[in-house]
């Protein structure tokens, strides 16, 4: 097996996404659910040198297993991959797939976050509803393949609020809560969010995948 840069624990998990503050979460989320896994023998695709493939599934389930899929075939290793987006309801369920997009500008979330709010402008607070979707697979390289998803209910505001986070976090104020996810501290977040709950469902299937 080999070891990630830096760290002398054996890869053992590799996380197939190149987004640093993704890798951060999922290990938070991922290794209290993993019992006898420490962090360093999980690590990112980028740490493992292998590229993006391209997301041409309809789902997020789709996307989670093919981005899934082609970093075991490239590690030989047991893989997770999440896809994940913002729906929301008076948009028809969009940006869903395309959240990271949605300005036509992959990954630039303030662009993204601009055009959402300006397209709702005139949208009243009771017709704000949105939530943030996750699936979760996992794919071994012997072929098993496991999909659990997660949501996140809330409204959106009109301003974006906070400081932590990412992407449509400003603007998601979960059901229950009066701040926006990005005011919520990382471990707050991680207790309610669509990533928590669909990873946590498939954390029993990665302990098994791992022999434990
Ligand atoms: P992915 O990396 O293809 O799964 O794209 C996810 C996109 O959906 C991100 O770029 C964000 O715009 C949005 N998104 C997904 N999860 C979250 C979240 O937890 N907070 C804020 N935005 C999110």
């Amino acid at each position: 097996m080999t070891a990630a840069p830096g760290a002398t624990a054996p890869v053992r998990l590799v996380l197939a996404t190149h987004n640093a503050h993704k890798v951060r979460e999922l290990r938070e989320i991922l290794v209290p659910a993993l019992p006898g896994l420490d962090a360093a023998s999980i690590v990112g695709a980028g740490d493992v040198g292998a590229t993006e493939p391209v997301e041409d599934g309809l789902t997020f389930a789709e996307n989670a297993l093919i981005k899934a899929r082609a970093i075991a075939a490239f590690t030989g290793l047991p893989t997770v991959a999440d896809d994940s987006g913002l729906a929301v309801d008076v948009l028809g369920g969009a940006p869903g797939i395309f959240s990271a997009r949605w300005s036509g500008r992959h990954g630039d979330d303030a662009a993204n976050l601009e055009l959402l709010l300006a397209q709702l402008a005139d949208i009243a607070p009771e017709h704000r509803t949105a939530r943030f979707m996750c699936a979760a697979a996992l794919v071994t390289p012997d072929g098993r393949e496991e999909v659990r998803t997660g949501a996140l209910d809330g409204v959106l505001a009109t301003e974006p609020r906070g400081a932590h986070g990412f992407g449509y976090d400003p603007v998601l104020v979960p059901l229950g809560e009066t701040r926006t996810c990005a005011e919520l501290t990382p471990a707050e977040k991680n207790a309610i969010s669509h990533r928590g709950k669909a990873f946590r469902a498939l954390a029993p299937l990665v302990v098994h995948a791992l022999g434990g």
